[in-house]
């Protein structure tokens, strides 16, 4: 069999020569078999038994994810063991199987009548649980149809796996032993969906979009999954594992050699200061992030605390999460973002089905229709604010209301902890995140009513280009250099510079030293970037001079097209700055 090299989006950078580990997470098909009358009772017998296996399962995850992730994320199997032992559902599949239906089939027909039926419920209590019923519907489908179990909770350790999968799902995000699972790879995703930024978050190795990866690996055949270049090659020669583990050593040397800069100061040649913050998605990278030289955290996202959970987190458990962050950065800034949850980041039982999720009730729409949600998020970040130098950062807004509204129930978040007699701070600075055409174009409207501006190109890209950002076809669209928005981009940061408020970038824009080198050139002073790229970011700084920088990015503003814009940058970052590190 000849060597086959699967590409897909390069989504978080490293080498790993492992097993594939496979997981198919998905309803299997289900033969439809009628069964004699006679044998009813022995189908009941073995669908009881399938659910207890099923119950003993996810017993077995739920402690693994308490010792793990901690009580309140393991909360979900607990939901999903109590859906099994639902006495109606119970009933409901053994009538089934009486009407001469094995038990699989039987169990299959009731599972999609009860999705269907929560799906559509009018309540969001009910609706949450579709998730749920569906990783309940493959796992006891799985079992009782004596399907390989994919789970990958059993993987001894060391194993140096490379999970393969269509997407990763919280729940199975949820379940990923670290120490059996060293890089990850689905079908689904792109740089700046969910699942890669939380494989950067995680330190794993990981390529996304690859189509139908799933489909061609079998699990444990060996492959090398290279990170850095979006890579999977299959059935490698002694001479792909040879070249494999020279580019491993050569990355090893080049993060020692990024790692010096740590203690560096990031100051252009010619004298201009650039803030390097870092992006904290888990609370457990603001330590890397410190170790890395990170001057504050220039966005905390807070959707680790929603998105594959069960219940919403209560204002003790915010405040320490939030408390623990701040407390690492000492006096530094930590500007942390409300709840951006919607699109491709969903709470455990998904979230209203809705045609276009990224254009639909999220982030600041949700908190400002459910303001109990929202003010109990306000108030632990208000008590955490006497911690440290906290800021509040506001997810897509879009008009210049929905900054007072907010500000409104931050007034009102205070005049309640207050009440209570809960130290706090009212006056926390607030900001926007700037990722709607409508906000970079209003910009001047809403600088009236903030105090800075955070650039998120993620979505700017995404909804200036009206290109789905998780959608893996659409990802050689997905140019953050494109011009328009290359001009959105500049027109916030003169709004900024006028208006006298600070602005920076915090989408995985300014991880990349080219689009960086772009910022900087634009006007931004001020980048936040995942903890791991903050030493190449920073080299790039030292590197260049901001004159040169800001020539390219007026020649690449004017450029007609990404492609030629892309080159302008490249040629003039190339002439400019001589590290190779830089020009990959
Ligand atoms: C962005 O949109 O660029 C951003 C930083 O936010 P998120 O990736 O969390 O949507
Ligand atoms: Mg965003």
């Amino acid at each position: 069999m000849p060597i086959t090299v699967l590409k897909g989006i390069p989504a978080s950078p490293g080498i790993v020569v492992g097993p594939v580990h496979l997981l198919r997470w998905e309803v299997p098909a289900v033969p439809a078999t009628v069964i004699g009358l006679d044998d009813v009772e022995a189908e009941i017998e073995r669908l009881r038994i399938g659910f207890a296996r099923a119950i003993e399962r996810l017993r077995t995850i739920r402690e693994r994810a308490v010792r793990t992730a901690g009580e309140a994320e393991a909360a979900i199997f607990e939901v999903q063991i109590s859906i099994i032992q639902d006495v109606e559902l119970q009933e409901r599949v053994e009538r089934t199987i009486r009407q001469q239906f094995s038990a699989e089939r039987a169990f299959d027909v009731v599972m999609l009548e009860w999705r269907d039926h929560f799906a559509r419920s009018p309540h969001a209590m009910l609706r949450e649980r579709v998730s749920d019923l569906l990783d309940v519907h493959i796992r006891v489908l799985t079992i009782l149809l004596d399907l390989p179990d994919h789970d990958p909770v059993d993987l001894p350790k060391g194993t140096n796996a490379i999970l393969v999968t269509s997407d990763l799902t919280p729940s199975l995000t949820l379940q990923l032993d670290r120490e059996a699972i060293a890089a990850i790879a689905t079908d689904a995703g792109t740089r700046t969906s969910h699942v890669a930024i939380l494989a950067r978050s995680l330190g794993l190795p990981a390529v996304v979009g690859l189509l139908d990866a799933t489909s061609k690996l079998r699990s444990g055949e060996q492959v090398i999954l290279d990170g850095t270049t979006g890579t999977l090659t299959t059935r490698p020669s002694a001479t792909e594992l040879a070249d494999a583990a020279t580019r491993q050593r050569r990355e090893e040397k080049e993060g020692e050699t990024l790692a010096r800069l740590s203690g560096e100061d990031a100051i252009t040649r010619d004298g201009q200061r650039v803030t390097l913050f870092a992006n904290v998605d888990l609370p457990d990278e603001a330590e890397l992030a410190v170790a890395n030289g990170a001057e504050g955290v220039g966005l905390m996202r807070t959707e680790f605390l929603v998105v594959g959970r069960a219940a919403m987190p209560d204002e003790d458990e915010q405040y320490e999460a939030y408390a623990g962050v701040i407390r690492a950065f000492g006096t530094r800034p930590v500007i942390i973002r409300t709840f951006d949850v919607g699109g491709d980041k969903l709470p455990v039982g998904g979230w209203p089905h809705e045609a276009n999720p990224f254009l639909g009730w999220r982030a600041i729409r949700m908190c400002l229709d459910q303001p109990e949600i929202f003010k109990t998020q306000l108030r632990a970040l208000l008590r955490a604010a006497m911690l440290g130098d906290v800021r509040i950062n506001l997810p897509l807004i879009v008009t210049v209301d929905e900054v007072r509204q907010a500000r409104a129930l931050i007034a009102e978040a205070s005049a309640e902890l207050k009440a209570r007699g809960v130290a706090h701070r009212a006056d926390v600075p607030v900001g926007v995140m700037i990722e709607t055409p409508a906000a970079a174009v209003l910009a001047g409207s809403l600088a009236g009513d903030v105090q800075f501006f955070s650039i998120g190109t993620n979505d700017l890209v995404q909804y200036t280009l009206a290109v789905d950002r998780s959608n893996a076809s659409l990802a050689s669209r997905f140019t953050p250099l494109h011009p328009a928005v290359l001009r959105l981009i500049r027109m916030s940061c003169e709004v900024a510079e006028a208006r006298g408020i600070s602005i920076g970038v915090c989408g995985e824009m300014a991880s990349d030293p080219l689009m960086a080198f772009a910022l900087i050139g634009l006007g931004i002073r001020q980048l936040s970037v995942s903890p791991i790229a903050i030493p190449r970011v920073k080299l790039l700084v030292r590197g260049l001079r901001t004159g040169v920088a800001t020539e390219a990015a007026d020649a690449a503003l004017l450029a007609p097209t990404a492609a030629e814009a892309e080159q302008i940058l490249r040629e003039r970052l190339v002439a400019e700055v001589d590290s190779e590190l830089l020009h990959a």
